[in-house]
């Protein structure tokens, strides 16, 4: 697995000039995008909210004063990461509008019904079932600002 990528916030306000190749494949870029990247700072050990005086929202504190989020316009694309970043997109809009159309629909059918509606929790369990087992950001391969 390749490192990651680490690149000062600092270097993407000065404007700086961009690649005209992606920068993970290193193939030609077919497109250029703008978009905003975060930044994943280190925390302190979820364990330390076990302990008593911390808590979860101690340490939604510490990463809200600790994230950067850093404005990239013209980041280069290749043919396969323009794919992977449009096929997300289209899927987080259809999870985020069939998501919204299924809560309405079951608001709806539950309004109608007499009684409780079994029907309406495969909605519910399919949620659950496409969110899928978390995974760790430990070892993923990505670029990040420091
Ligand atoms: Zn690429």
């Amino acid at each position: 697995m390749a490192p990651a990528l680490e690149v000062p916030a600092a270097w993407f306000a000065s404007a700086p000039e961009l690649p005209g190749h992606c920068v993970r494949h290193g193939l030609p870029a077919t497109r250029r995008e703008d978009f905003v990247v975060k930044s994943r700072p280190k925390l302190s050990p979820w364990r330390r909210t076990l302990l008593p005086g911390h808590s979860s929202l101690d340490r939604a504190g510490e990463y809200a004063r600790s994230v950067k989020l850093t404005r990239v316009s013209g980041w280069p694309l290749c043919g396969r990461c323009g794919r992977v970043r449009t096929a997300g997109l289209v899927l987080a809009n259809v999870l985020f509008f069939g998501g919204v159309a299924m809560l309405i629909a079951s608001l709806v059918l539950r309004a109608q019904a007499d009684g409780p509606v079994p029907m309406l929790l495969v909605p519910i369990l399919g949620a659950f079932a496409a969110r899928g087992p978390r995974r760790s950001s430990e070892g993923r391969e990505c670029s990040h600002i420091v």
